[in-house]
């Protein structure tokens, strides 16, 4: 017997709603034994599981009834206050005054919310959102639903076009609501915007009137030099900061934070209010807890010195399986040396198409993310994101190889 039916009228905003094409992507990569360059999870080695043992049992020892109760929508008082004064000292330390105060501190959960609540506050249907040429694609996703038109802007491993910038920023007589920019470290490319650029992006930026949206899950994930000050430092009356924890401590705690001017901070928390009236006031004690006594700075070291050795792993193994690269760039597979982060990108021989290559290299046991996805505008199909994090040293090696091979036989076909 069928099932019976029921008539459910879905909205607009749902029919516009779609499936990551990454996930989706993915779905065929989920095949046991294969090698996986393709997802964008920190390393789980990584977590700092005893300390979070600790946090919790005192936790629940000193503070039950506030962990467990209902909470202010701006989050743990203490924890914005630590947020605060972390990302003051980090700014001092580069040589930047951005005095953050505790009270444009809003605690999210995940800075995938900050993004949402972001949308909801500054897109109107129909209005213009500026992104980098190629984007993440979470942040589109959290666009979307307030139908605004999402436009990219021509960028490179320096940084932005800012010809293509000036040219975008207004339309039809109005004004661009923001640009969406990740300075550091970026997801998918890993490319970092250099001080120059930041200087120009940042005063093009204040001429303009073009609010910033700066996301910054990245940034601690340096290998050998911090990256450049922030963008939201140069000028914190125009922009809006996206942290998050989920890279230097758990992505499972669901915890980030938004730094906003004092402007649109109430719209943020009364949107946040309406989202889900606070983040885990047990989870955002435990990140206190944790943060305590400097444990950071002895912590995000360690997940530095990991994610470089993995990173020089994938660099040398490009290197050997495709010697060509530097002498026949358009005939061979070519790549960055990102200087920080989780990923790397790269470009297939001319001609091909990282989609169509991607069943291809399952077949051989590894998998990567096409480019195309990450693209608002037109998409460059030779693009691919790897991930250099969660695979061994070992398994680096071999879906390395296993990619080579794949490319030689369809580049033979
Ligand atoms: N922004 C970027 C650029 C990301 O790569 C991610 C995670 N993939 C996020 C935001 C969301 O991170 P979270 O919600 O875990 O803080």
């Amino acid at each position: 017997m069928s099932k019976p039916t029921f008539p459910w009228t879905l909205s607009e905003r749902a029919a516009r709603m779609n499936p990551s094409v990454i996930r989706e992507i993915l779905k065929v990569t989920e095949r046991p034994g294969i090698i996986s360059f393709a997802g964008g999870l920190p390393s789980s080695k990584t977590f700092p599981v005893a300390e979070f043992e600790a946090a919790c049992a005192k936790v629940l020892r000193d503070d039950p009834a506030g962990a467990l109760q209902y909470a202010a929508s701006e989050g743990y008082a203490p924890l914005r206050e630590t947020v605060a004064a972390m990302l003051s000292e980090q700014a001092a330390a580069q040589g930047q005054a951005w005095d953050v105060s505790p009270a444009n501190v809003l605690i999210t959960t995940g800075s995938q919310q900050g993004l949402d609540l972001v949308a909801k506050v500054l897109l109107d249907k129909g209005s213009r959102a500026l992104v980098e040429s190629p984007t993440y694609l979470g942040a589109v996703m959290a666009f979307t639903p307030m139908e605004p038109e999402v436009i990219s802007v021509a960028s490179d491993a320096e940084g932005l076009d800012l010809a293509d910038l000036r040219a975008k920023a207004h339309y039809n007589g109005q004004a661009a609501r923001f640009l969406y920019v990740l300075p550091n470290f970026q997801n998918p490319t890993g490319r970092t915007m250099t001080e120059a650029s930041r200087a120009a992006l940042s005063q093009t930026a204040a001429e303009l009137g073009l609010p910033l949206m700066e996301d910054n899950p990245y940034g601690d994930l340096w290998f050998d030099t911090p990256p450049p000050p922030s963008l939201t430092a140069r000028n914190p009356a125009g922009g809006i900061y996206l942290g998050s924890f989920s890279k230097v401590l758990a992505p499972g705690l669901r915890m980030g934070f938004i730094v906003a001017p004092t402007a649109v901070y109430p719209k943020l928390l009364q949107a946040k209010q309406a989202a889900d009236l606070h983040s885990p006031g047990f989870n955002q004690r435990m990140i206190h807890e944790v943060m305590q006594d400097g444990f950071l700075s002895r912590h995000v070291p360690t997940i530095r010195a990991l994610y470089k050795s993995q990173r020089d792993a994938m660099l040398q193994a490009l290197a050997q399986h495709f010697p060509d690269s530097a002498t026949q760039p358009e005939q061979s597979l070519t790549w960055n040396a990102p200087a920080g982060g989780m990923f790397l990108w790269a470009r297939l021989p001319v001609g091909m198409n990282a989609v169509d290559l991607l069943p291809h290299a399952v077949d051989k046991g590894v998998a990567f993310v096409p480019g195309a996805p990450f693209y608002a505008g037109e998409p460059d199909a030779r693009s691919m994101r790897l991930s250099f994090v969660t695979p061994s040293v070992e398994e680096i090696h071999r879906g390395v190889a296993a990619l080579a091979a794949a490319i030689r036989e369809q580049q033979a076909l």
